[in-house]
């Protein structure tokens, strides 16, 4: 057998979307990888089963079809506080996976260095393996996940082309401040590189904190990559439609590399998601309400049969302190990667090892999400609480 590239030697498959394989496996209940168990909302299924008829089924322009494009920089332009040009300032992507991965092969040479605060969205490793960049990690350290703007600084002065900023954060939920990415955006202004962001959960901010975006902060549009996804906002991550907003020459490379990669994103699926965009403000206030009584019953119910765990600011993820169980003799030797293993075997639910996140060699944290329905996370904190059990 001729042998393979080097690179695909330097990173593992995903351990989120491993652990979904398993899960299925097992019948578990599924909170690891992060998608909702509920309906897209109405008004795009009805326009989905409408364009079975009407179409287009025929290529969008590469970049994306142009009244999706039109009615992203409507509704983007609201959030970032400026006109966008629907021509010259959007790609529309396979999700946000390849947004974040047209975004990175745009701004990075090979051996070029990137900043990636720790933890991290899983992707975020690949991204830079196959750009051939090198990651430069920054800790963001729990429990409340601050990071020192020194070590950022180091890394700009050794040359980094750019930080990801995830906002708000997979898998830690934090959500930065105002003053946080002030702070970021400065030292990128003064070494001119560039902050790719990635704000897919920007609907899931729950009081008091509030989702500000990179881009519309002074003098950072110019230097800002947005990366985003209709996948969470509307609960279709089946559909693969994400995009990138960046100013016009950095769009002008990402188109290239975009075209390249995929082509496009599916025409039907642009045509059928327009609707989505344009629903007005109340859409957006019903899923955050939706999320966050989702999240105070999934937490309640956490402490109430004593796993430990962070608040999340955003996302729907919440991360669990398993050291407890990890110093019980049965599971002495365990990773939390065969923790969790255990987990979907014998009490039925699935979740991420946290070491999958974070290069430093964290073993005790595992992320779960609550985007299901109330009664599939009932059931699952029934299960949990026979682990929890175990503790007493
Ligand atoms: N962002 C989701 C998660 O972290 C999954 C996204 C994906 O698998 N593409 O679970």
């Amino acid at each position: 057998m001729p042998a393979l590239s080097d690179r695909v030697g330097t990173f593992t498959d995903s351990v989120i979307r491993r652990m979904t394989r398993i899960s299925d496996e097992y019948g578990a209940i599924n909170l690891s990888q992060g998608f909702p168990d509920f309906d897209p909302p109405k008004e795009i299924l009805d326009a989905l089963a409408k364009v079975a008829y009407t179409g287009p089924h025929q290529y969008a322009v590469t970049y994306g079809a142009e009244n999706f494009r039109e009615a992203l920089a409507r509704k983007q332009g609201r959030a970032i506080g400026r006109t966008i040009d629907p021509d010259q300032e959007i790609v529309v992507t396979c999700g946000g996976t390849e947004a974040m991965m047209c975004a990175v092969m745009t701004i990075c040479n090979p051996g070029d260095k990137i900043l990636v605060f720790s933890p991290f969205y899983e992707n975020y490793g690949a991204d830079a393996i196959l750009s051939g960049a090198q990651p430069i990690y920054v800790p963001l350290v729990p429990p409340d996940y601050q990071f020192d703007l020194g070590i950022i600084e180091d890394g700009f002065r050794q040359g980094a082309k750019g930080i990801i900023v995830c906002n708000p954060s997979n898998p830690c939920g934090k959500v930065f401040t105002r003053e946080e990415l002030m702070g970021i955006g400065e030292l990128a202004l003064k070494y001119d590189a560039f902050v790719i962001t990635d704000e897919v959960y920007e609907h899931m901010v729950y009081a008091p904190n509030h989702h500000v975006c990179m881009a519309s902060l002074p003098g950072m549009y110019d230097h800002t990559i947005t990366c985003n996804s209709l996948s969470k906002t509307y609960s279709i991550t089946g559909w693969r439609l994400g995009y990138l907003i960046g100013p016009a020459e950095v769009v002008e490379g990402a188109k290239k590399v975009h075209d390249f990669l995929t082509v496009g994103a599916p025409a039907p699926l642009q045509e059928a998601a327009v609707v989505g965009l344009n629903f007005p403000q109340s859409y957006y206030d019903g899923l955050l309400a939706l999320y966050t009584a989702k999240r105070q019953h999934f937490l309640e119910g956490l402490d109430k049969i004593g796993l430990k765990h962070n608040i999340p600011q955003g996302t729907y993820f919440v991360m669990v302190d398993i050291q407890d169980f990890l110093d019980l003799p049965r599971f002495a030797g365990y990773s939390d990667l065969e923790f969790c293993e255990w987990m979907i075997r014998e009490i039925g639910v699935a979740a991420v090892p946290g070491s999958s996140f974070f290069r430093e060699p964290v073993n005790h944290l595992i992320r779960l999400h609550f985007a299901r329905s109330e009664e599939t996370i009932d059931e699952a904190l029934r299960r949990l609480s026979r682990m929890a059990a175990l503790l007493k």
